[in-house]
């Protein structure tokens, strides 16, 4: 079965997002469009090639054209001369959203200064992914993308970040892991809380959620690999009303233990979970 249809696009730019694992994390229009553009241009040609194939999508007579940061000179004037020509011309990076700790904002400003339609074809985004399970608040956070190799400015990124009350989240490799993770708790405090997200929406999908310290701790002795998220919550709101949270403390109670309650509510209100699960115990202790 064929999952998209023929179509005449608009001449344009497409930012088309492919999967950031699961090769059905594709949208529909995502597939018409691939299927349909005049010319097709990508980070990593092979990758598309494969999504391609697996979605039954022929690339017939059309180009294929790689573009990435290294080769932006050569082939961004490719890709604005079929522009000029009023064709359509989809862009996809090798995972994920075009832009997002990934090429094609050079390619976006000039098209945009030469008044070329542009539009996006949204979808699988790791950032997002990772927010949505983390658990951690998403009403406003923070996405610093890959963190600079050099750990004094590591360092100095981190300290920056330091009071920012909504989300924190970074691209990370596992190799690297540890050492940030270290970082991390000594410059936001062993407290935090913090979430690695490795291989999003992969066979090995692996979440796991604690302090920083406990992180730390888990991750320090074992040689993990995949692609990661690293989300940290955002700094400790002072102005918090204490009421609030114990009457939170006291629904969660209803239904979870002390020490679920204690977590939720924890990273509900990104207050650190030991002082909340001593205030959770006293709850239950009053009310049994
Ligand atoms: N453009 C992509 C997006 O929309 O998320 C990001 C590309 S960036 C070069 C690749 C980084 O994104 C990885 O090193 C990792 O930090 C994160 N990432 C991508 N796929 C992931 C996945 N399935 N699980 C966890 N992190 C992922």
């Amino acid at each position: 079965m064929v999952n998209y249809k023929s179509i005449k696009l608009s001449p344009g730019l497409y930012f088309v997002s492919t999967p950031i694992g699961s090769a059905r994390d594709i949208t529909l229009r995502a597939l018409d469009i691939l299927a349909n553009a005049d010319v097709l241009a990508a980070e990593d040609t092979r990758t598309l090639k494969k999504l391609l194939e697996i979605h039954g999508i022929k690339l017939k007579n059309r180009s294929l054209i790689s573009y990435h940061d290294h080769n932006a000179s050569k082939a961004l004037p490719k890709l604005l001369a079929y522009l000029e020509m009023g064709k359509s011309v989809a862009y996809a990076s090798e995972a994920g959203t075009p832009l997002i700790a990934d090429p094609g904002f050079s390619l976006l400003n000039e098209v945009l200064s030469l008044e070329n339609n542009v539009t996006s074809a949204p979808g699988p985004c790791a950032l997002i992914a990772a927010l949505t399970v983390a658990g951690l608040p998403t009403d406003r956070f923070y996405f610093e993308g890959f963190l600079p190799n050099n750990k004094s400015q590591r360092e100095l990124k981190f300290r920056g970040l330091k009071s920012y009350r909504g989300t924190l989240i970074f691209y990370e490799s596992a190799k690297r892991l540890n050492d940030t993770l270290l970082k991390a708790t000594e410059v936001f405090g062993g407290d935090r809380g913090g979430v690695i997200c490795r291989e999003l929406t992969k066979k090995f999908e692996d979440i796991k959620r604690g302090s920083l310290n406990e992180l730390s701790e888990f991750y320090c002795d074992k040689n993990i690999k995949g692609e990661i998220v690293l989300l940290v919550a955002g700094a400790v709101n002072p102005d918090i009303e204490q009421s609030a949270i114990e009457q939170n403390i006291k629904d969660a109670l209803k239904s979870m233990s002390v020490k679920d309650a204690a977590e939720a509510v924890a990273l509900a209100f990104n207050v650190p979970r030991r002082d909340v699960y001593q205030l959770a115990l006293k709850i239950k202790s009053v009310g049994d």
